[in-house]
């Protein structure tokens, strides 16, 4: 038997999450969970400059409010230790070697090359110095950044998205791991990681693909096996634009802020630009059963707001009154169940429930009515029925109304909507009337201008 997977999401908490990042973390999510296995939040924290705490945070909330607890979280800013140990191991493989040349330096090599037609690829001078040279150039203050000594060999790896695939490493430049300053860069720290807590696929957006060569002869360099790969789609505005972290395009806070549900945008996130159809989901798990990394696009998928909204409606439509009591509560909603199936259908969002409610027991701006409308109306008046007001009430009422002007249709029931609730369109009026009640039915006709 395979052994359980054990996947990572692993965001710098540089900014909050968007719905692209989301996609990434929920497609490891599904994977591992389907399968029994283990997800891992990984805080890519090692810039100490641009991480915050509070993104780190923000990041979690987000993750949790999806339904996606992690079963650990680790932070590459508590595992310094780790990312010497694992360097040192390099420098004794011959693996790691220290490169003295400062940016402008880089620069002019790589205008050079490519000025006479090669590729601007590292020339691995450091390599070549001399023990005198090296002992000069540190003399002169200078501190060594260090690149990893790529194998220039093809890699080839399986990718469980985009199939076979084949970088030369003789095509790109020794990465550097290590800065001059001693921290140590992605590209190593996120494989240093990786070994250690035993991630048995990495599932990452296509933009890492170009990593993939250098991480692979990494694993084997510090003499792990290395996972699987899997690179998704990304996801991009519909102005064709990238989603940013920075500035906050599309971020899960402000997606939750306009009322989306956690269960409509994984459930956006996850299947837009896959081989299912974009449908409301109950749960993760019945997400998990609907995600095929083999059928995923290849090519970028636009986010559609308007898609995301009209599936949203449809998750809101189907949630119980168990689901969202606590939030109605909060909101100032009474009429428990019964109010709540009764707008539910005309809601896009869950908090929308808060204006039927006032629109039931508050205070109306009285409406103008005029022909037939006023006939309705004062017909409305004189036959106002008694007794307690059931969902039985609108039927009978509206029959009198009919009987006495001669009026049906959307003649009959159009101008009393309108006077009782202020609006054009909305719940169904047998189950809604009950909660305006007959004493804000009579002030409403009443005000009415006829
Ligand atoms: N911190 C990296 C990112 O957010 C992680 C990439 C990876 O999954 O290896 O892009």
């Amino acid at each position: 038997m395979a052994p359980s997977p054990v996947v990572r999401f692993a965001p710098s908490p540089t900014g909050l999450i968007h719905l692209g990042n989301v996609r990434t973390a929920l497609l490891n999510w599904c994977l591992a969970k389907k399968a029994g296995g283990r997800f891992i939040l990984r805080f890519d924290d090692t810039d100490g400059e641009r991480s915050r705490d509070e993104y780190a945070e923000a990041i979690a909330a987000d993750l949790r409010w999806l339904g996606m607890i992690p079963d650990e979280t680790v932070r590459q800013s508590d595992r310094g230790l780790m990312y010497g140990a694992a360097a040192a191991v390099l420098k004794t493989a011959g693996r790691l070697y220290p490169a003295y040349e400062t940016e402008e330096e880089l620069d002019r090599k790589r205008r050079l090359a490519r000025a006479s037609g090669r590729p601007p690829i590292y020339d691995r001078a450091a390599l070549k110095l001399s023990e005198e040279e090296r002992a000069r150039l540190e003399a002169e203050g200078r501190r060594p950044h260090w690149r990893f000594l790529l194998n220039h060999k093809p890699v080839v790896w399986d990718d469980l998205v985009r199939g076979n695939h084949s970088i030369d490493a003789a095509s790109l430049s020794d990465p550097v791991l290590v800065r001059e300053d001693g921290t140590p860069l992605y590209t190593f720290t996120s494989v240093v990681d990786d070994a250690d807590l035993g991630i048995t696929h990495i599932i990452r957006g296509e933009d890492h693909v170009t990593n993939t060569a250098v991480q692979i002869q990494l694993f084997e360099a510090l003499g792990a096996d290395a996972p699987a790969f899997a690179h998704h789609n990304l996801l991009i505005a519909a102005s064709g634009a990238g989603l940013s972290k920075r500035e906050g395009s599309l971020s899960i806070a402000s997606l939750r802020g306009a009322g989306i549900e956690p269960q409509a945008l994984a459930a956006y996130a996850t299947l837009v630009g896959s081989a299912e159809a974009v449908r409301p989901v109950r749960d993760l798990a019945e997400l998990a059963e609907l995600v095929d990394l083999a059928r995923l696009s290849r090519a970028p998928s636009h986010v559609d707001e308007a898609e995301l909204a009209a599936l949203n409606a449809k998750v809101v439509h189907g949630l119980s009154y168990d689901d969202v009591a606590q939030r109605l509560h909060g909101l100032g909603i009474g009429g428990g169940a019964a109010f709540w199936e009764t707008v539910r259908p005309n809601l896009s969002r869950v908090d929308e429930a808060a204006e039927w409610w006032r629109i039931a027991t508050g205070d109306l701006e009285p409406v103008a009515v005029e022909g037939t409308d006023a006939d309705v109306i004062i017909a409305a008046r004189h036959s106002l029925p008694g007794g307690v007001w059931d969902d039985t009430t609108w039927k009978f009422w509206t029959r009198a109304v009919a009987e006495a002007t001669g009026l049906k249709g959307r003649a009959l029931f159009h101008p009393l909507r309108k006077a009782l609730t202020g609006r054009d369109a909305g719940p169904d009026m047998s189950a809604f009337l009950p909660f305006i009640g007959r004493e804000r039915a009579q002030v409403r006709l009443g005000r009415s201008e006829t």
